[in-house]
């Protein structure tokens, strides 16, 4: 093993989702079987890095200062669903089945009375009523 290909490892596998050996298995297949798309994949990343950003309104992912939800002038968003993640808003999405606002938290925000009463899971609130 190289530093280089050391050094691309473990940044690698600091990824969600990619212990040690995925990781190596990510490096070596871009490095020997697909090198050809490694200045698209660092022009990918560059790009993203400098554009994506998060909506001033619902914290979702956008390009501008409103994301293309809070854009969408055909959704009811006098109503708000408060998700922990953006790949919570996105599955909803992709469900189709909701079209209004969205807030996302980025994580979990738990306070002594939201303890107290819920317990929280993946992003599911459940009320012990
Ligand atoms: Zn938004």
């Amino acid at each position: 093993m190289t530093p280089a290909l050391e050094h691309l490892q473990q940044l690698l596998k600091q990824l969600p989702g990619l212990g040690y050996r995925s990781a190596e298995r990510v490096a070596l297949h871009l490095l020997l079987e697909k090198p050809e798309r490694l200045p698209q994949l660092v022009t990918a990343l560059q790009e993203a890095a400098s554009t994506v950003r998060r909506c001033d309104r619902c914290g979702n992912l956008a390009e501008e200062p409103w994301c293309a939800v809070c854009q969408e002038d055909n959704r009811d968003h006098g109503i708000v669903c408060v998700v922990e993640q953006v790949s919570d808003l996105v599955a909803l999405e992709r469900s189709g089945a909701y079209r209004g606002g969205y807030h996302v938290l980025h994580g979990i925000v738990v306070t002594d009375s939201w303890c107290r009463t819920q317990r929280v899971e993946s992003g599911r609130a459940e009320s012990p009523y």
